[in-house]
C-alpha cells in the first residue's frame, strides 16, 4: 500500500480461525471413498472491511457440544466433536483480539450443526447473519437432526438477511451461491489487496481431493442434489482459474493448519 489507492472493493485484514474439529467418515466429505474417519476442522474466517469486522461462518457451538442426545444423532459414531473452551466464537474470536461485538456483520454458509453454532450469540449481539433463503426455508420449515442440522441453534429470531444467490456483502467479500452439500449452500470470495483473491468453499468441498480429483462431497441433504453439488465444485474450480485465486476447501485440517498461522493475519 502507500500509493494512496482507494481501499474500496478490498478488504484489509483476514484471520483465518478454528473453532474445534469433529469426526468425519471421509466418505461424507468425498463421494465413493471408504469409511475411514478423518478429523476435520471447523473453521471460521474474520475480516476487516472498511464497513469493519465481517465473520463468514460461525462454527459449533457450546450447547450441542454438551448435548449428548442430539450428538448421538448428528455424530453416530463413537468419537464426538470437540470446540474450544466456553464459547468457542468467543474464544476463536478472543485468539486474534476481538469480541462478538466487534463483529458488524455475519454469514453462514449453511445450517449445519457445525456452521450454526455461533448464530445465537450474533443474534443476541444484534449482528445482522447473510445466509441463502433457500438454506433457511429449508431449515426452518424442513430441517432436522437427521439431516445434521441442530434447530437450537436458529430457530429463535435472529437478523436474518435473506441473499438470493450471489452477492457482495461487503467491500471485498462477495457470497458465491454453490448449492448441493445443503439446499441453499454458499460458498465466499475475499479479495486481500497483498494476497489478492481468496475463494472459501466451505462444505462444497471439504478437502482438497473433491477439487484434485474433481469429486463433489459425499453427501447431499436432498438425495437429488448431486447435480448440483458437481456444478458447484466446477464453478469454484473455474473461478479460481479466472481470479487465480486461492482456493481452499472447508474441513482439510491438513491445509487448515499450513494456511492459518501468519501473526497479523492476511492482507
Ligand atoms: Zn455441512
Amino acid at each position: 500500500m502507500g500509493s494512496g489507492l482507494p481501499m474500496e472493493g478490498k478488504a484489509e485484514t483476514m484471520y483465518l480461525l478454528q473453532y474445534g474439529q469433529e469426526p468425519v467418515p471421509k466418505r461424507i466429505s468425498v463421494r465413493g471413498a471408504g469409511k475411514e474417519l478423518l478429523w476435520e476442522p471447523i473453521i471460521g474466517i474474520v475480516v476487516k472491511t472498511t464497513i469493519g469486522w465481517v465473520l463468514l461462518e460461525s462454527g459449533i457451538g457450546r450447547q450441542v457440544l454438551d448435548d449428548a442426545e442430539a450428538l448421538k444423532v448428528l455424530y453416530p459414531g463413537e468419537d464426538k466433536p470437540w470446540g474450544l473452551s466456553g464459547d468457542p466464537l468467543t474464544t476463536a474470536l478472543a485468539g486474534v483480539g476481538l469480541t462478538v461485538s466487534d463483529i458488524k456483520l455475519a454469514a453462514v454458509s449453511h445450517l449445519h450443526c457445525d456452521h450454526s453454532g455461533g448464530v445465537p450469540k450474533l443474534a443476541g449481539a444484534g449482528v445482522p447473519i447473510c445466509i441463502q433463503r433457500e438454506e433457511l426455508e429449508f431449515a426452518l420449515e424442513r430441517a432436522s437432526t437427521v439431516d445434521g442440522y441442530y434447530p437450537a441453534d436458529f430457530v429463535r429470531a435472529a437478523d436474518w438477511r435473506e441473499l438470493d444467490g450471489d452477492a457482495e456483502i461487503a467491500p471485498g467479500i462477495h457470497a458465491l451461491s454453490t448449492p448441493g452439500h445443503a439446499p441453499g449452500h454458499m460458498s465466499y470470495r475475499v479479495d486481500l489487496h497483498q494476497s489478492g483473491p481468496w475463494l472459501f468453499a466451505v462444505d462444497a468441498a471439504d478437502l482438497g481431493e473433491n477439487f484434485i480429483d474433481r469429486k463433489p462431497p459425499g453427501q447431499t441433504v436432498l438425495p437429488g442434489d448431486v447435480v448440483r453439488a458437481e456444478a458447484s465444485l466446477d464453478r469454484l474450480l473455474d473461478e479460481s482459474k479466472r481470479l487465480n485465486a486461492r482456493l481452499v476447501p472447508g474441513h482439510d485440517q491438513l491445509f487448515w493448519t499450513a494456511i492459518r498461522h501468519p501473526l497479523g493475519g492476511y492482507h
